[in-house]
């Protein structure tokens, strides 16, 4: 995926923990995320209720697509229990050994937020499910007859794992989870009120406009509206706006930069045009889509058609993807205008 395109909701270098920037704009606490008021609610009465009985909190699992929250989620959970948070994905779990040594260095009550957790594989995640229900670990030391297992206990800890594919999760690791939340894309609101709060944070003047402007593009997730906003703070930086951006400074930021009106970018476009001309709009298969666009099926599953579906250009049936009348009219649009 290329890793410069401005609506992709997938973390690019520049934008990991260790960049100071995106250290100030993750909320700390609470009261700093916008919206996502149920899911706060939840998360308070589940910190409030172990902290009563002096335990670790249950384990968490959040999914939902890429740039809406998790990792931000888990940070401010940590924050708000008071305990420490260790980092890892799925992924860089190779093997069992890797696993032990991160589990039986947490401290009392830490958390440990495995990020891709549908990514670990099957004997790291047997390892996870004795430490999520028994608190403890067994390992084998030595080869063959002479090897013996050991049992060793843990600190009372928390996995928060989280995932873009709750569906991919083996059902014994789902159901270790005591509290499952489903992160959903955000309202055109409360997009604009995150848009809002992270122009403070960032310093910048915005006008309500020019951050309806963004948020309109920004497919409903926090990661690209930050994103298009620091781009949109370049752009008045080099152009001088008075110290004010406008609606119309966005608009004309957004222009040069090609992203469109709806927050589309190319590869939906041309999801949608193959599924009209090859398909005469669907049904179609995912697979079928991805060998015929020469596109990765994960992107396209993970990234592409949750927001095409969500936003309306796309629904699913039993028999495949169809574009919409919504979808239809936008790929004709944007053919007639180019
Ligand atoms: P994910 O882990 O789901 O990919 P992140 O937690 O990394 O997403 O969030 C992406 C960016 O959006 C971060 O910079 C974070 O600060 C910001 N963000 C996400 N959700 C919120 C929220 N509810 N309130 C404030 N900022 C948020």
């Amino acid at each position: 995926m290329a890793a410069d395109r401005l609506t992709d909701p997938v973390r690019s270098e520049d934008e990991d923990d260790f960049n100071r920037e995106e250290q100030t704009l993750r909320p700390k606490t609470f009261s700093e995320i916008v919206g996502r008021e149920r899911e706060k609610k939840t998360l308070q009465i589940l910190i409030e209720a172990a902290r009563r009985r002096g335990e670790a909190l249950d384990h968490v699992l959040l999914h939902g697509p890429p740039g809406l929250g998790k990792t931000s989620i888990a940070h401010v959970i940590a924050n708000e229990a008071d305990v420490p948070l260790y980092i890892t994905s799925g992924p860089a779990i190779e093997r069992k050994g890797d696993l032990a040594s991160i589990l039986t260095n947490i401290e009392d009550k830490g958390i440990l937020f495995i990020d891709e957790i549908h990514r670990l594989n099957r004997a790291v995640e047997e390892v996870l499910y004795s430490a999520m229900e028994d608190r403890a670990i067994d390992i084998v030391l030595g080869k063959g007859p002479a090897a013996k297992s050991i049992r060793l206990e843990l600190n009372a800890l928390t996995i928060i794992g989280a995932t873009t594919r709750a569906g991919s999760l083996s059902a014994p690791l789902r159901d270790r989870f005591g509290l499952d939340l489903r992160l959903d894309y955000y309202s055109d609101t409360e997009l604009l009120q995150l848009i809002l709060q992270k122009a403070r944070v960032l310093q910048v003047a915005l006008e309500d406009g020019a951050a309806a402007e963004i948020a309109r593009r920004a497919r409903r997730t926090p990661r690209i509206a930050i994103r298009l906003l620091k781009r949109v703070r370049d752009f008045s930086q080099v152009e001088g706006t008075d110290g004010i951006i406008t609606a119309a400074h966005a608009d004309k930021a957004f222009r040069l930069l090609g992203v469109d009106g709806q927050g589309l970018d190319e590869l939906d476009r041309r999801i949608l045009g193959y599924a009209i001309e090859h398909f005469n709009g669907g049904p179609v298969g995912l697979q079928a889509l991805a060998a015929g666009l020469s596109e990765d099926l994960t992107t396209l599953q993970d990234v592409y058609e949750p927001f095409l579906l969500q936003a309306g250009f796309i629904a699913r049936t039993p028999r495949g993807r169809v574009v919409t009348e919504k979808g239809m009219r936008y790929y004709q649009n944007h053919d007639a205008q180019n």
